[in-house]
């Protein structure tokens, strides 16, 4: 299959991400107020927030910052939960979904001032009905009708509920557009928000490289050493039930993939054919268009759903000939992939993020339902505070 080159994260070819240092690994006993297992957004904003309360904290990761899905993922940053805000409203209750839909808006704008418009792009997101272009047969065009009444039907429900958002109806198809979301190069995001952590006098210590090997009461152990710590925060999405055996059933583990591919010719007047992020049927399918014109695509899960329910994280030859079809349709052309990659995530049963602690002085956070770029921050600050004050988490949040 064409496209498996080089590096396999896309992500990674933007030259801030390939010119960034790595940190070393853990090779002596250190003690913190704080452990921070799992340095992707989720974790690195634990690392902040303990940190912001004057407390020391040692953050660890298997791989590099990011190495995990924070750094491999579409860079949509959408407001709302991972399910439709109808769906979340009626399994979670209407202010609970509402809470969570404000808390994520108000999560991108702390990032986007925090980071800036260089890493946080606030161009909105489009959710289309079907894909773009032509329908291959019946079935897709009488599905496309079904998704653009559905579309019109979230439309009304975030009017009502004070959320912005207008119609779609240009060269990519019909839908909605989300003028408040934004886009980013995940794996930029998740380097700066290191860079924030460790800035100061009194940063925060990162080591990388570093997988816990081990986790006892108050001590975290990797290959070369180890961190007493009196906290320790497991702030892992995807393969979290490998890590604390004892939350499988709460939350299970899928694959998740993307492609990369080069620029296509044809730019829209005024920009790239991608004004924005675009996410298509019923949210399965998605692309993005980077200031460069590389496309970063993704989706495919629900075609090949029972394999892709594996802590593998190597992509399949079926769900990229899926994805690269998809690609086809958001370029309006053929594209030239150039690279492949997957990652994994965590699903819960109600969609709802797990913020728990599952053994004195440890607490945990993951199950983002694929949608964790803002709601994996929410969730770890909420581990923060159950942690360290017994504040319970909101009841966006499932707790038990
Ligand atoms: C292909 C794909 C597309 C996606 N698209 C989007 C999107 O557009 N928008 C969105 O909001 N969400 C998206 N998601 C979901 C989102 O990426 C995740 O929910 C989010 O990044 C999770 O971040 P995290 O920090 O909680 O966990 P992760 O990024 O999974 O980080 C966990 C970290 O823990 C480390 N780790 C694991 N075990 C250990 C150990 N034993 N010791 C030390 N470290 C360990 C890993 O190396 C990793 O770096 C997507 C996911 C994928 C895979």
């Amino acid at each position: 299959m064409a496209g498996a080159v080089g590096s396999p994260v896309g992500w990674d070819a933007d030259p801030v991400v390939a010119a960034s240092a790595r940190r070393p690994p853990l090779t002596e006993r250190l003690s913190a107020d704080v452990c921070v297992i799992g340095l992707g957004g989720s974790g690195l904003a634990a690392v902040e927030e303990a940190r912001r309360r004057g407390l020391s904290v040692i953050g660890l990761d298997a791989g590099r910052v990011g190495a995990g899905a924070a750094g491999r993922n579409g860079g949509f940053l959408l407001g709302g939960p991972a399910i439709a805000l109808g769906q979340a409203a009626a399994a979670w209750g209407r202010p609970a979904a509402l809470e969570l839909y404000a808390a994520t808006l108000a999560e991108l704008d702390a990032l986007a001032e925090s980071l800036g418009p260089q890493i946080v792009r606030r161009v909105g997101s489009i959710r289309l009905a079907g894909l773009p272009g032509e329908p291959a047969d019946a079935a897709e065009e009488a599905d496309r009708a079904v998704e653009l009444a559905d579309c019109q039907a979230q439309e009304r429900l975030l009017r009502a509920n004070g959320i912005a958002v207008e119609g779609y109806h240009g060269p990519l198809g019909r839908g909605l557009y989300l003028p408040d979301d934004a886009a980013m190069n995940p794996a930029r995001r998740v380097l700066a928000m290191a860079a924030c952590c460790e800035r100061g006098g009194h940063g925060a210590v990162l080591f990388e490289d570093s997988a816990m090997t081990s986790l006892q009461p108050g001590l975290v152990r990797t290959a070369g050493g180890s961190v007493a710590a009196g906290l320790v925060v497991i702030a892992v999405d995807g393969r979290l039930e490998l890590v604390l055996p004892e939350l499988a059933g709460r939350v299970r583990t899928a694959r998740l993939q993307m492609l990369a591919a080069e620029p296509t010719v044809t730019a829209a007047a005024g920009g790239w054919r991608l004004p924005c992020p675009v996410y298509g049927r019923w949210g399965y399918d998605y692309a993005q268009q980077d200031p460069s014109g590389r496309l970063f695509v993704g989706g495919g899960r629900d075609q090949f759903a029972a394999a892709e329910w594996t802590p593998e994280r190597e992509p399949s030859r079926p769900v990229q000939g899926w994805i690269e079809r998809v690609a086809a349709r958001f370029a309006g052309q053929p594209v030239r992939v150039t690279h492949r990659w997957a990652a994994s995530v965590g699903f819960t049963p109600d969609a709802r993020a797990l913020v728990t602690m599952p053994r004195p002085g440890v607490v945990a956070c993951g199950g983002y339902n694929g949608t964790g770029n803002l709601i994996g921050p929410l969730a770890a600050r909420a581990a923060l505070a159950l942690g360290l004050d017994g504040t319970e988490p909101p009841p966006y949040f499932n707790r038990l």
